[in-house]
């Protein structure tokens, strides 16, 4: 069936309207936040302060793990913090690691830390993240920040869910009384996503942007969710975060909703120098016509999650 709206009288057929859809450049707003942290750097540095120190612990050799890593090095030298690399082979023992946390914690010549997921399976990832303090917990991924964040107490917030609501808010795409269709629910994506939306916005971080979204109603599905499509019908803002290539398809969502595409997941593509491309959890092609705001992958989420990455390391060398 054919729409059509009025427009200063004549009649046009909404699928003119279109072209009105935005695609989210998250590489464009990552690019102004790193010139933004950047100039914070340095004038934390001309008033006499070292620069802010990040530490990534990186074990064995995951190529996906790897390019992250190398890409987080890269941001940080852009904006001026001091990225140090603890390298440690696969073979490396929960109690090692444990001890290399703690050392961590204790040197005052770093301000947070990062321990790049995933784990090799003999260690246990919830041991080492709350071995982490919080205070240095720049993924947010602490038991301590997250319930912090959920209590609505000052906290660092996962990278992923504070880079999404900074391109929320720099679109200026309001979240109140919005109805927000999560899919997923790890500590990573979906669930500090649903808390942060669901929050009253003046609760959370004080003085960052992140405190902006909040007051949205909050609908958080998985894989045992019943009548996925139906629930994502009546979503003013889809956050998609599943990991499943092409999972939301057009007939998933109706006209003029938001969706922001998390997923990233390596695709056989013999076609390409790499021998794989990047998928996201989004028929793009198919769903971005419907939409009012869009993000694609490579180039949405992506960048935004290693520049709040960042934006945590500063926060917590400024100790706010
Ligand atoms: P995860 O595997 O821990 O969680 C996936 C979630 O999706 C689960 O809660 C599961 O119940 C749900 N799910 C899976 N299939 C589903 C389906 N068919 N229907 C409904 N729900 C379904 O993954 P994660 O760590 O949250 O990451 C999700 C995706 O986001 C991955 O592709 C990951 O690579 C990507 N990711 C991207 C960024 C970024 O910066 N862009 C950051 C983190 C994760």
């Amino acid at each position: 069936m054919k729409k059509y709206c009025i427009v200063a009288n004549f009649v046009v057929p909404l699928h003119v309207f279109y072209w009105i859809m935005v695609v989210l450049d998250g590489k464009y707003i990552a690019a102004q936040i790193r010139a933004e942290l950047k100039k914070e750097v340095a004038d934390m540095v001309a008033d006499g302060h070292r620069a802010p120190s990040l530490g990534i612990v990186i074990v064995g050799h995951n190529p996906a793990s790897e390019t992250y890593v190398a890409n987080k090095m890269k941001a940080c030298a852009e904006v001026g913090i001091e990225a140090r690399k603890i390298a440690l082979e696969e073979s490396v023992t929960e109690a090692e690691l444990l001890s290399c946390v703690a050392n961590l914690n204790n040197d005052s010549s770093i301000d947070g830390f990062i321990v790049q997921l995933p784990l090799p399976p003999h260690i246990s990832e919830q041991n080492i993240l709350s071995a982490i303090d919080y205070r240095k917990d720049v993924d947010g991924l602490t038991p301590e920040n997250v319930g912090r964040t959920v209590q609505g107490l000052p906290s660092i917030v996962s990278a992923t869910p504070r880079g999404i609501s900074e391109l929320l808010c720099r679109y200026n795409i309001p979240t109140e009384g919005r109805h927000v269709v999560v899919i997923g629910r790890s500590n990573i994506v979906g669930k500090p996503m649903a808390i942060l939306l669901m929050q009253r916005p003046y609760l959370l971080v004080p003085k960052m942007s992140v405190a902006a979204v909040g007051n949205a109603t909050v609908t958080i599905c998985h894989s045992k969710t019943r009548n996925l499509k139906d629930i994502c019908l009546t979503a003013d803002i889809i956050i998609v975060a599943a990991g499943s290539p092409g999972l939301l398809t057009a007939d998933m969502v109706r006209e003029g909703t938001t969706v922001i595409d998390v997923g990233i997941t390596r695709v056989d593509d013999p076609a390409t120098p790499k021998g794989y491309r990047l998928a996201g959890d989004v028929d793009f092609e198919n769903v971005a016509p419907k939409c009012a705001y869009i993000t694609p992958v490579p180039g949405g989420v992506g960048p935004m999650t290693i520049v709040s990455l960042l934006s945590n390391t500063l926060q917590a060398a400024k100790k706010i």
